[in-house]
């Protein structure tokens, strides 16, 4: 199995002040030992650090000290009274006893007050084993309880399981607060609260509402928080206690939050945010924590299929059947149609060293570079524009940076909703004081969150992102706000003067482009003071800046901001790209582009090319390849006639689905090698099932260029993980690979590429990760890019020219339509949407501003038509004001409404990355699912039949 060994989660201690390293220090004594802790400390948690346990309920390393479970008593020398040690500072010279027999008889007095309350259980409780109140009547020394509680207790309060994911029994709760306080102060949500007083208080989730019902996000923070039984998940309660565990990284979001998977036996009982993981610090949110189980779902293939036409069956084959049989018709194909007619994807779901094998494969054992990623219809213009700005093309910071920040500005993402555990950590430094700027056409949540509003919401319409940001810098220059002392040190300072005159022209002033950005002028120059002069500023932006037909313009526009004003180069500033999926900085990383081999180099470049052709042995294509747009074309033009697809979906996540499916329905062999029978297997002559991130070893890369590890839980229920799948056809094709691990695979990847020269599996399991660049000169990875200086030298200043997009309103099409995701969703949905998150998220939904819907007669939960230049769609509507009059909004999760046949097939200027942000649209009433939509359904129903092999034999 190859499991690691059980990873603690350290000495569980409330938070004090140790580990900074100017703080004072102060020594005291505890139960005769002489103890120095930094001032602040808490008395608990000096304790702890000098070996000394103290029973505690109400504390955890997770949440601020409380002081409410009356456990942790202290005496103190010369104090009246006994303190709770969580609450209570350490002072100099300060004399604690923590095991006096008061005390011991106060605790234990303590303890059987909360067990009379709660039910006995304990044999049959699904807790038995990890139950804190257990425990902890175990170490005080309690073995009866003297007092019954008939009539005035809580035992017979209703259990509500309304939650798919875990069930809350109110019968258990010792009202410790840990739940209410996690849901507060870890998660954000304030979705938890203390009814009534005294012996009458009880957890409540909203107004007493169902967990299903309030406002809770099902993070699972307060199930982790709880001590005892009451909040609990049902996974534990069906399966058992987990035995042991396996540290592993989510699969879903950028943000790559790291998890111990729980397991009993082979079968995974619970993931469990790993507080030590660097991204996430013990959070997690819905997707990570539970929407697992698609792992185990009933539609996932497990055996390799092929088919002759895409209107066949699929025939269940074995194994060597389908590799021999890709293999033949690559080279069946490539004899007939010349070296370039084959090519393929690489998927940002899997880990960097399957990506790493698919470019290997198509550069050396297709030999030509027809690859391309996922990241072309999403980040792609994050590349190109921070690489151009900065000479590196990721985000600038870790994650940890964000609570060095003043001012925040969000630009075109809904981090709440697409990078939920960054979005919490985010509230709480809000909540601490940090000003917020957002500029999106949508009220997303942050701008008016529990305990948390925007200083400025800039609802800027559409496409004009380009305008916004460089009204922004025009009201830095004009107004003086320029830190021109890190602009001579830092940048060209002629560069600067150009760019300095180009900006401060008065079409570019705020009240210039407030007539077409739709964004009040005032607001606007109140928001670019605040940005230069309101101390740490730091952007997080998303795919609402990229996916437009100047999305690189915008990402240099931003570049720009930050240079300006001297926001680069140290913690709590800084330009930061939410990456999307899981892997998609790895994927890019790993030289999943057609014209970059792994580490951004050309691939027309002499020098790189030959580090690679010594260690893969071949000759490699200089001129870069096709992009997945070009590859379509060239199918539908006939040169271009088979694709390797691996782990990505196509038909559902690029734009102009009918060209798409056009260009696939023209090769003569298309390979997708999934988990599921998705949109894009429809089109398919060979399935290779693929492997989940619980079946595989690897690392994941994720928005802070963090290299996280991935460790197989269980074996591949396929029988093999994804890179041996590549290594197998890439075989079978005639270029071999031996490969016997993932940690294998890492090494050539540092071995090539200079960002990555010192990772190693070793170094991973030494330091749990590392964020590139990770060499001789940054041994220990590199937290906070360009200090001191940016990867290119001087950093470029860009003249960001607003080109409105060629997409228009006009008559016909009088609204603008703009995407994106919701927390219980994720992407297209294939995982997601076989798990209980669908409870949350049934069906994609077109959100409306009240004035737009009374014009057309549409009410809230109407079937409407929603059409473009493109095409068309029906969904339900969703009356809101969260968009502006003017301005729809939908999801893209579900296959059935297909957002992208209405999206257009305009894109970004340097790296064709979709404008999947502005399509003009009409809508108007309908019955029901267009024609569209009927024959689409028909098709996918009928391409998804499969013989077994047992049938067909
Ligand atoms: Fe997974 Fe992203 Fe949620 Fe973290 S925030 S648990 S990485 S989906």
């Amino acid at each position: 199995m190859g499991l690691v060994p059980e990873i603690d989660y350290g000495t569980p201690h409330p938070r004090g002040l140790k580990g900074d390293t100017d703080a004072k220090m102060v020594t005291l004594t505890i139960d005769g030992e002489t103890v120095t802790v930094a001032e602040g400390t808490s008395i608990m948690r000096a304790a702890m650090d000098s070996g000394v346990t103290i029973p505690k309920l109400c504390a955890t390393d997770m949440l601020d000290a409380f002081g409410s479970c009356r456990l942790c008593l202290v005496e103190i020398q010369g104090r009246a009274g006994t303190p709770a040690s969580c609450t209570t500072p350490v002072a100099p010279g300060m004399v604690v006893s923590t095991q006096t027999d008061r005390l011991k008889r106060l605790r234990k007095g303590v303890m059987e007050l909360y067990i009379s309350d709660h039910p006995l259980d304990c044999l049959t409780c699904a807790a038995n084993g990890d139950c804190e109140l257990q425990d902890m009547a175990g170490a005080v020394g309690l073995r009866e309880v003297r007092y019954g509680m008939e009539g005035a207790n809580h035992l017979g309060q209703a259990k509500d399981t309304s939650n798919p994911y875990f069930t809350f029994d109110p019968s258990k709760c010792i009202v410790c607060s840990r739940c209410v306080r996690a849901c507060q102060e870890v998660q954000g949500t304030f979705a938890l609260t203390i009814q009534d007083r005294g012996f009458e208080s009880k957890v409540s989730a909203g107004m007493d509402e169902d967990f299903m019902d309030s406002e809770c996000v099902s993070c699972g923070a307060c199930v982790q928080a709880c001590p005892t039984a009451t909040l609990m998940e049902k996974s534990v309660i069906e399966i058992g206690q987990p035995e042991h565990s396996v540290v592993t990284t989510c699969a879903y979001c950028g943000v790559g939050c790291s998890f111990k998977a729980e397991m009993r036996g082979t079968e995974l009982v619970r993931m469990v945010p790993y507080k030590d993981g660097a991204a996430n610090r013990g959070h997690s949110c819905v997707k990570g924590r539970f929407a697992w189980g698609y792992a185990t779902h009933r539609e996932r293939i497990l055996k390799p299929m092929i088919r002759a036409k895409i209107t066949d069956p699929w025939r269940e084959v074995s194994w060597e059947e389908a590799i021999s049989h890709t293999a033949s018709e690559f080279k069946r194909i490539q004899e007939k149609y010349g070296r370039m007619s084959v090519g393929g994807i690489t998927s940002s779901r899997c880990t960097n060293e399957e990506t790493y094998l698919v470019q290997k494969l198509v550069r050396a054992g297709f030999n030509n570079n027809n690859v391309d990623t996922c990241a072309r219809v999403c980040h792609s213009p994050t590349g190109y524009g921070l690489g151009t700005a900065y000479g590196t093309s990721a985000g600038t910071q870790d994650f940890d940076s964000v609570e060095d920040t003043d001012v925040v500005m969000v630009v075109g993402a809904n981090p709440t909703d697409g990078h939920p555990v960054f979005g919490s950590r985010l509230k709480k430094r809000l909540r601490q004081g940090a000003k917020l700027i957002v500029v999106d056409p949508r009220r997303i949540d942050l701008v008016k969150t529990p305990h948390v509003e925007a200083a400025y919401h800039l609802p800027l319409l559409p496409g004009t992102n380009v305008a916004v940001m460089t009204a922004i810098a025009h009201v830095i220059v004009t107004e003086g706000l320029v830190n021109e002392a890190f602009v001579r040190e830092r940048c060209d300072w002629d560069e600067f003067q150009d760019w300095a005159a180009f900006v401060a022209e008065e079409r570019h002033s705020p009240e210039a482009v407030e007539v077409y950005t739709g964004v009040p002028a005032a607001d606007l120059r109140a928001a670019a003071r605040l940005y230069a002069t309101g101390g740490n500023a730091a952007i997080y932006y998303g795919l609402g800046v990229t996916e437009h037909s100047q999305g690189s313009t915008t990402v240099m526009a931003i570049a720009n901001l930050a240079m300006v004003t001297g926001n680069l180069g140290r913690r709590g500033v800084g330009v930061n790209p939410l990456r999307g999926q899981n892997n998609v900085q790895g994927s890019c990383d790993m030289g999943s582009f057609p014209h970059e081999l792994p580490g951004y180099r050309h691939v027309g470049d002499e020098a790189t090319r030959a580090i690679f052709e010594d260690m893969w042995g071949v000759t490699l294509e200089k001129e870069p390849g096709l992009r997945i747009p070009n590859m379509l074309d060239a199918a539908v033009d006939g040169s271009f006639k088979g694709l390797y697809v691996q782990g990505e979906d196509i038909v559902q996540s690029d734009p102009d689905t009918h060209h798409v499916t056009h260009g696939l329905e023209s090769m003569e062999c298309v390979v997708v090698q999934d988990l599921f029978l998705n949109e894009t297997a429809n089109y398919a002559h060979v399935f290779l099932p693929g492997s989940t991130f619980l079946e595989k070893d690897g690392t994941f890369t994720n928005a802070e260029r963090r290299i996280n590890r991935v460790r197989r839980v269980m074996p591949p229920r396929n029988g093999y993980a994804d890179w041996e799948i590549t290594q197998l056809l890439s075989n079978a094709l005639g270029y071999p690979m031996n490969y016997g691990h993932p940690s294998e695979i890492m090494a050539e990847i540092a071995a090539t590429t200079p960002g990555f020269r010192n990772v190693t599996y070793q170094l991973l399991e030494e330091k749990g990760s590392v964020q590139w660049p990770c060499n001789d000169q940054a041994p220990d990875g590199t937290p906070i890019m360009h200090i001191g200086g940016f990867a290119r030298g001087k950093g470029k200043l860009v003249l960001t020219e607003y080109i409105p997009t060629d997409e228009r309103t006009g008559p016909r099409f009088p609204l603008l339509l703009t995407t994106g995701r919701i927390l219980s969703q994720y992407n297209v949905g294939a995982q997601t949407r076989r798990t209980a998150n669908s409870e949350w998220h049934k069906e994609d939904r077109l959100e409306m501003h009240p004035h737009d819907a009374e014009n057309r007669g549409v009410r809230d939960g109407d079937w409407v038509k929603l059409q473009s230049r493109a095409g068309e769609t029906t969904l339900r509507a969703l009356i809101t004001d969260r968009v502006s009059p003017g301005v729809v909004y939908t999801t893209f999760h579900h296959p059935m409404t297909q957002a992208n046949v209405i999206t257009t097939d305009y894109s970004d200027w340097a790296t064709n990355c979709p404008e999947y942000k502005v399509t003009a649209v009409q809508i108007s009433p309908s019955n029901g699912p267009s024609d569209w939509q009927e024959k689409y359904k028909s098709h996918s129903d009928l391409s998804r039949r499969i013989i077994s092999v047992d049938a067909a034999e």
